[in-house]
C-alpha cells in the first residue's frame, strides 16, 4: 500500500543511497531527489546520480510515475570549514579519534538541515538518508540515536512534523544487496553494479564484478566484500534479519 507522503531522498548516485531510493520509490506516492555538491575530488558522483535516475526511470515504469524533480545544492562551503581527505589531495587514513580523515564533522546534520529547508518548501515530509551503523565507519552523524534527536529538533525548528527514515541503518552490505534485490530484482542489481558510484578516488577505469573502483580503497573494500557475500549466500540468509520486513 502507498504512504500517500511524500519524500526527499538524500542521493548521492552511490550504491546506499540508490537502494534508499528505491525503497522509497516502492513506498511513497511522491519521491524528490537531493544531491550535494561540496568539491568533491571527483565529479564521477554527480555524473552516476543523472545516470542512476535516469535508469530507474527508464527501466522501472511503475516507479518513473512517482520520481519527482532532482535538486543539487551548492554545499563548497564545506571545503572552507574543513580541511579532509574528502576536499584534498590526501590519502585516506585514520586519525586519532579513529576516524577515517574522509570525515567531515557533522556533515550529514548539515545535510539534513538544509533538506529540511528545502522539504518544508517543496511540501516534502519525509527525509531519507542511506546512513547505516552496521558496517559502521565511526561517523557518530550517522548513528541512529542522532538522527532521531535530528529528527526531533527539525521538527520543531519548523514546526511541521518531518521524518527522517534510514532504511539501511541495521543492514550490513550484503543485506543492502539483498534489500535491493528484493525491491526490483536482478534488474536493480545490474544497474547499481553498473550506474552508481561507490569508490572514493574516482576511479571508473577499473570494472569489477561489484562495479567500478579502484578496488583499493575502504569503499571499494566495502562494497565488494558485501557483493561476494550476498552472492555466495543468496537472499535467503537474510529473510528473517528484518530486511524484507522493512518492504512493507
Ligand atoms: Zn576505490
Amino acid at each position: 500500500m502507498t504512504d500517500p507522503r511524500s519524500a526527499l531522498v538524500l542521493f548521492s548516485g552511490g550504491q546506499d543511497s540508490t537502494a534508499c531510493l528505491a525503497w522509497a520509490l516502492e513506498r511513497y506516492a511522491h519521491v524528490e531527489t537531493l544531491g550535494f555538491d561540496y568539491a568533491q575530488r571527483h565529479s564521477v558522483e554527480l555524473e552516476a546520480r543523472l545516470h542512476v535516475r535516469n535508469e530507474l526511470h527508464t527501466h522501472f515504469p511503475h516507479w518513473a510515475a512517482r520520481l519527482g524533480d532532482d535538486h543539487l545544492l551548492d554545499m563548497s562551503l564545506l571545503s572552507q570549514i574543513s580541511d579532509t581527505a574528502m576536499t584534498a589531495e590526501r590519502a585516506i587514513e585514520i586519525n586519532a579519534e579513529g576516524l577515517p580523515n574522509t570525515f567531515v564533522p557533522g556533515r550529514n546534520l548539515l545535510f539534513f538541515m538544509f533538506a529540511a529547508t528545502l522539504a518544508y518548501r517543496r511540501g516534502l515530509s519525509v527525509l531519507i538518508g542511506g546512513m547505516c551503523e552496521t558496517d559502521f565507519s565511526g561517523y557518530p552523524d550517522c548513528r541512529d540515536n542522532t538522527l532521531k534527536a535530528l529528527q526531533v529538533a527539525l521538527s520543531l525548528g519548523v514546526a511541521r512534523p518531518m521524518t527522517i527514515e534510514t532504511p539501511l541503518m541495521w543492514l550490513d552490505k550484503a543485506q543492502t544487496w539483498a534489500l535491493s534485490a528484493a525491491l526490483g530484482g536482478e534488474a536493480l542489481n545490474a544497474l547499481i553494479v553498473e550506474h552508481t558510484h561507490t569508490c572514493y578516488l574516482g576511479d571508473r577505469s577499473q570494472r569489477h564484478d561489484w562495479g567500478y573502483g579502484c578496488g583499493q580503497c575502504p569503499a571499494c573494500a566495502l562494497r565488494a566484500r558485501g557483493f561476494n557475500a550476498w552472492r555466495q549466500h543468496g537472499d535467503a540468509p537474510f529473510a528473517d534479519t528484518g530486511v524484507m520486513d522493512t518492504l512493507t
